[in-house]
């Protein structure tokens, strides 16, 4: 190639890399480190009350302090909200008052999983199962013969609340959902994927030791009964009101011979939460503007309820902050710029089919920029508009982060959404950017480490 083509190419052509082929030493070591305390905090946070409770330790052990309408607003103070326990709102307040707008991310601490029934136990057969109902897009055959933990709550009528933990600790038993073996799978080999494993059939296996006498009946359930009330004070009516949640009994562990990727469950949209926690947190100064991080809840179902993104209470929040300087929360959102920091998927050889290769996301390409989600023609996406694509690609090109285009699939070949869409609707302007996922939804989700890192630094430049 002549010299004039090279620089013409150099020019003129985009010159994307491997993260690999650009990051030094010093760096690859800050990411090992950053992956480190990721799978830690990962660990921790298997549902997002686990979640959202491990974040607000890490807030109060920054120095963030709980917020409480009609307290003073100062540049450089840290305020914390915690929405009943699913969702949190962080806000470091900047020099500028909040009617220049403010710096937010926004992620999402929910993750797919299987919730238990309001009236869940029953026993077939002489065997004990909890039934679920699934929350959020799983494909249900990943699902089956895999060890299951359960936690969450059980609120009961005297107002008191009991948490569940079964599985997690060291010695503690799990659950599973069974499945037909091939021996007898000939019927179900033949149906489609999507209906081999049923909903109704996603039921957890709890127990088979009967109770009592042999004349008695319902004796497994019984004893199944009679553990939980021996350990939680719980009895089958307090079911019917309780969130109890069957996750994955894996913790994160590294994948690959070179160490080079992250496995675990629930990196959708952990992943990004930690990046955008991470990056609030680790604010070595008081930021120009107001720098704000929300960890919402309930993404996986449309963002409706109380604790998503579509409830009022990021408003309240940001308002109340908002009124503390007198400055009407429309004029502060109108300046605003919100990072909806959600995972996007990874290109997947195996299935080179789905993705269009020029525009989707590589494994160690680093964190991807996402103009728009959506399905069939964009629907259902906030479209971001060309300036702001602009304003981030200089932001991260400056700061010499590693970026990619994000495109979740082919045209027509399916699609999905985020929080952004609802954070545009409040006249915030708003980007999608987040990390590359292998296997988003499964059980166990696979992440570049280098890309975990990026999306981290991605955050920092968008909030200091
Ligand atoms: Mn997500
Ligand atoms: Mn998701």
């Amino acid at each position: 190639m002549s010299d004039e083509i090279k620089e013409l190419k150099k020019k003129l052509l985009s010159g994307r890399k491997n993260g690999y082929d650009r990051l030094n030493p010093a760096e690859l070591g800050m990411m090992e480190e950053y992956c480190r305390d990721y799978m830690a905090f990962l660990d921790r946070s298997k549902t997002e009350r686990m979640c959202a409770r491990e974040a607000i330790r890490l807030a109060q052990a920054a120095g963030y302090q709980p917020y409480s309408r009609g307290m003073e607003v100062r540049p450089g103070d840290k305020f914390y909200v915690c929405n009943r326990g699913k969702s949190v709102l962080l806000a470091h307040v900047g020099r500028q008052p909040l009617s220049e707008g403010a710096q937010i991310v926004a992620a999402h601490i929910d993750s797919p999983r299987l919730d238990l029934k309001p009236n869940p136990l029953y026993e077939e057969s002489e065997m004990a199962f909890f039934k679920t109902h699934y929350y959020g897009g799983i494909r249900k055959y990943q699902w089956v013969t895999i060890p299951l933990e359960l936690h969450g709550v059980v609120a009961k009528t005297d107002g008191s609340v009991v948490e569940v933990n079964i599985g997690s600790d060291p010695g503690d038993p799990r659950l599973v959902i069974t499945d037909l073996l091939p021996h007898l799978g000939q019927e179900q080999n033949k149906k489609p994927l999507g209906e081999a494993v049923p909903g109704e059939s996603l039921n957890l296996l709890v127990g088979s030791r009967p109770i009592g006498d042999e004349e008695d009946s319902g004796r497994v359930k019984l004893g199944v009964m009679q553990l939980l009330y021996e350990k939680y004070g719980i009895t089958e009516d307090d079911f019917t009101s309780a969130e109890l949640e069957a996750v994955p009994a894996s913790n994160a562990c590294e994948i690959g011979l070179d160490r080079s990727m992250l496995g675990g469950y629930g990196h959708d949209d952990r992943v990004c939460a930690y990046a955008a926690l991470r990056a609030l947190l680790d604010l070595n100064q008081t930021p120009e503007r107001t720098a704000v991080c929300v960890l919402a809840d309930k993404e996986e179902i449309g963002s409706d309820g109380v604790t998503g993104m579509q409830s009022a209470a990021f408003d309240t929040f940001m308002e109340d902050l908002c009124q503390a300087q007198n400055v009407p929360v429309r004029a502060c959102f109108e300046q605003s710029f919100c990072l909806s920091a959600d995972v996007t998927a990874a290109y997947d050889p195996d299935y080179a089919d789905v993705y269009e290769k020029r525009n989707a996301a590589f494994i160690n390409y680093g964190v991807g920029l996402c103009k728009y989600t959506g399905a069939r023609g964009k629907s259902g996406a906030s479209d971001a508009d060309a300036e702001t694509v602009a304003y981030i690609r200089a932001l991260f090109d400056e700061a010499g982060i590693v970026w990619q285009i994000a495109e979740l699939g082919k045209v027509d070949a399916g699609g999905g959404g985020t929080v952004a869409v609802y954070m545009a609707n409040r006249n915030i302007t708003t980007l999608d950017a987040g990390v590359p996922v292998l296997s988003m939804h499964a059980p166990f989700e696979v992440v570049g480490k280098l890309d975990c890192y990026e999306t981290y630094r991605g955050m920092q430049m968008v909030l200091q």
